[in-house]
């Protein structure tokens, strides 16, 4: 059985890996030769607009499903005329768009931050009228890991967005002075199934996720039960087939849902260790329509991303539950090499396995300061 999969980067290299002990095999279409998947599965190098490629890419398949969410709508529509394809296109289509999106969380009393569309900077300015500044303008589609976005506080702020603002749509959205940022993990079966991971937190640099802590630490269980509640809303209007992650902002107690993501996702990476089940096996059970796996925890993770550069892979070994995943990458600055997932039995553990960590991790932009609180009692 052959499961095609649009987008060759690590999300797809991790589900075919999780796919093989399943017996399955992979296709996978990318228009880069570099994709990392090429070392382990078939490639097929072509763009996504190419249909004689995706004739070609559909052709014995068993089911579509995408691990890149710029997947252009029309290449998912084309190949369900097909084959079956996973996550509904639909659920693609709104992920693409911002604006979509949040009409999407309103539309299902999802509370989100304020915002508007604006298509100029005249909109701009009449938007700002009603949300007020500080304020966040962003580029409805196309936008991702913290691009095509600006920051939006004094007045001159608002006049260099202008001035650099492309001929685009896009949302603005009031500024959310956040205590956390959280996401949930959820998966939808073709037989309707679902299930949910805890939430987990997680800490960004430049708009790039570099630390995910499963599950989050002091939880107030309310607000996992909120979370649940929206990922089942958003899992049932959509129809959906697969795994979603929804980003969330914590703020005052309560959760303002930011953003989906139509595909496993960065933030769960933890679960290949952390959880019975992880997000890529559920991902490939609940396209298959096969019963999906239990989402329960099998220890505190932390989830480093290797960004640009690599540690030493023996130093990261040397730690006890320590797991280390390379992508296959060629080292480029800003890119996603690699992750590295440490497990421990309590909260307090990880945290001192995390203050072990040899020095490349040391630097700011691992965030380990934000995971190291709670090992203070247990080294006093
Ligand atoms: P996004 O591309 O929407 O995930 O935004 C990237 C990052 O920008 C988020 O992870 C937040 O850290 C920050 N951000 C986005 N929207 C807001 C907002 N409305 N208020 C405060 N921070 C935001």
């Amino acid at each position: 059985m052959t499961i095609g999969i649009l987008g060759g980067g690590q999300l797809g290299y991790m589900l075919a890996l999780a796919g093989y002990p399943l017996g399955l095999h992979f296709r996978f279409l990318d228009p880069s030769p570099e994709a990392p998947v090429g070392r382990i599965a078939q490639r097929v190098t072509a763009d996504y607009t190419d249909q004689a490629a995706l004739e070609k890419f559909a052709s014995g398949l068993e089911l579509v499903t995408y691990e890149f969410e710029n997947v252009p709508v029309e290449a998912a529509n084309f190949l369900a005329e097909r084959v079956p394809v996973y996550p509904p296109p639909a659920a693609l289509k709104a992920a693409q768009d911002r604006l979509a999106e949040k009409n999407l969380f309103r539309k299902l009393g999802v509370t989100t931050a304020e915002f508007a569309g604006v298509s100029n900077s005249a909109e701009l300015d009449s938007a700002l009228k009603t949300l007020g500044l500080p304020a966040v303008l962003k580029t409805s589609r196309m936008g991702y890991d913290g691009k095509g976005q600006w920051i939006l506080r004094t007045t001159q702020d608002v006049a260099k967005a202008k001035s650099e603002m492309p001929r685009a749509e896009f949302i603005l959205e009031r500024f959310v002075p956040f205590t956390r940022e959280l996401s949930v993990l959820a998966v939808r079966s073709r037989n309707g199934e679902t299930a949910i991971y805890p939430l987990v937190e997680n800490h960004h640099r430049s708009g790039i996720l570099r630390l995910s802590i499963a599950p989050a630490p002091r939880l107030d269980p309310t607000i996992q039960h909120a979370a649940e509640n929206v990922a089942h809303r958003v899992l049932e209007s959509l129809k959906y087939v697969g795994v979603l992650a929804i980003e969330f902002f914590e703020h005052r107690g309560e959760l303002l849902a930011n953003e989906l993501a139509p595909r496993v996702h960065n933030s769960g990476h933890w679960s290949i260790e952390g959880a019975v089940t992880s997000q890529f096996e559920n991902h490939l059970r609940a396209v298959l329509g096969l019963p999906l796996g239990s989402t329960g925890l099998t220890g505190h993770c932390a989830m480093l991303n290797l960004i640009g550069d690599l540690p030493e892979s023996a130093e990261v070994l040397a730690v006890p539950d320590a797991h280390l995943h390379l992508y296959g990458k060629s080292p480029r600055p800003g890119r996603k090499l690699g992750h590295v997932t440490l497990r421990a039995a309590s909260p307090e553990r990880l945290a001192l396995r995390l203050s072990e960590l040899p020095a490349f991790f040391h630097r700011p932009d691992f965030c380990l300061d934000a995971a190291l609180a709670p090992s203070a009692s247990l080294r006093a």
